[in-house]
């Protein structure tokens, strides 16, 4: 068997072809959608991101403003911009590009977000109302994996769904995700017995380590679905968690990296936006 490739670029053009139309209709009604990036210090993995976003943006018409402030900001510097682009009645997304300088924490600095604004899940309101099934933007990549499970058309009623990684901004969500529609959720890290036991479970395995090409085909039921987040340096290219030859010749279907969830994400961040411009007019 070999597994059905879930095109992560295929899906984002897609996807940004419907996000112009959005945006086009909000504008001749007077609403150009805009998210806000917030940026701290001079980080160049950060940096390479943020050109990312602001391509994303422009794709989709809509406005991407990158504020700036020096490494030598603190917590209050950034905490104060956070505050005048949650009350700009201009402003409807904002985020803070990560990594940020060592000894700030992007749970506490992500409190100063505007929940309404929270397009990318970081204050802990967000997260919360997320774990209790409110409305809430959930992390653009989470958003991203739920996309990707979505086109491969599994049923996620009743079924087995394995993450692993427990972060934050991706296992815990995508976790909460599944939960939300009906899957069997078990939530591993590094500290699972047996971790290729209880992967092979899974009909649905998502993979959020960030360690090069970890999960093998001996973790991966056969015609399970996996969905790849790692993003892996090896020897300057691009590598997933996941054993994307051997894998793909037992799996259902499977993304790859890079294509797969990477393309996704940043879509997701301007769907959330549009959708945030969406809101503050009914
Ligand atoms: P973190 O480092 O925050 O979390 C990694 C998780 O993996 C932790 O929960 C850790 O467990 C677990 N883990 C580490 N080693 C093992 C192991 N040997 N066995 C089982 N579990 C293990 O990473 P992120 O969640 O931020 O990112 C994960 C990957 O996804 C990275 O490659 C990152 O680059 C990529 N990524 C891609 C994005 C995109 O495509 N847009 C966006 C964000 C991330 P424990 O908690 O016990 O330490």
């Amino acid at each position: 068997m070999t597994a059905a490739i879930i095109d992560g670029r295929a899906i984002a053009a897609e996807l940004r072809e419907d996000l112009k139309a959005r945006v086009a209709a909000l504008r001749e009604r007077g609403v150009a959608p805009h998210l806000a990036v917030a940026v701290l210090g001079d980080d160049p993995a950060a940096r390479s991101y943020v050109r990312a976003i602001e391509r994303a943006a422009v794709a989709v018409d809509a406005v991407c403003t990158v504020h700036r402030l020096p490494g030598t900001a603190g917590a209050d510097d950034l905490g104060t911009l956070l505050d005048t682009l949650g009350s700009d009645d201009g402003v409807h997304g904002i985020i803070v590009q990560t990594p940020l300088p060592a000894g700030l924490d992007i749970a506490l600095i992500g409190a100063r977000i505007r929940v309404e604004k929270d397009v990318d899940g970081l204050n802990p309101t967000s997260a919360g109302r997320l774990a209790l099934g409110l409305p809430s933007y959930p992390p653009a990549t989470a958003a991203a994996v739920m996309e990707a499970v979505h086109r491969a058309e599994i049923g996620l009623r009743g079924a087995r769904a394995v993450v692993i990684g427990r972060s934050a901004v991706v296992g815990k969500p995508v976790a909460l995700l599944l939960l939300r529609e009906d899957a069997t959720v078990t939530l591993c890290h590094s500290r699972t017995v047996d971790l290729p036991a209880v992967a092979r479970e899974a009909d649905l395995l998502v993979v959020a380590i960030g360690r090069a090409r970890m999960v093998s085909a001996d973790y991966v039921r056969p015609g399970a679905v996996v969905i790849d987040v790692g993003i892996n340096d090896v020897e300057g290219k691009t590598v997933g968690d996941v054993d994307y030859d051997a894998v793909a010749e037992i799996a259902g279907a499977i993304t790859p990296v890079p294509g797969g969830i990477g393309p996704l994400t940043n879509v997701m961040l301007l769907r959330n936006t549009v959708q945030a411009a969406q809101t503050t007019i009914g």
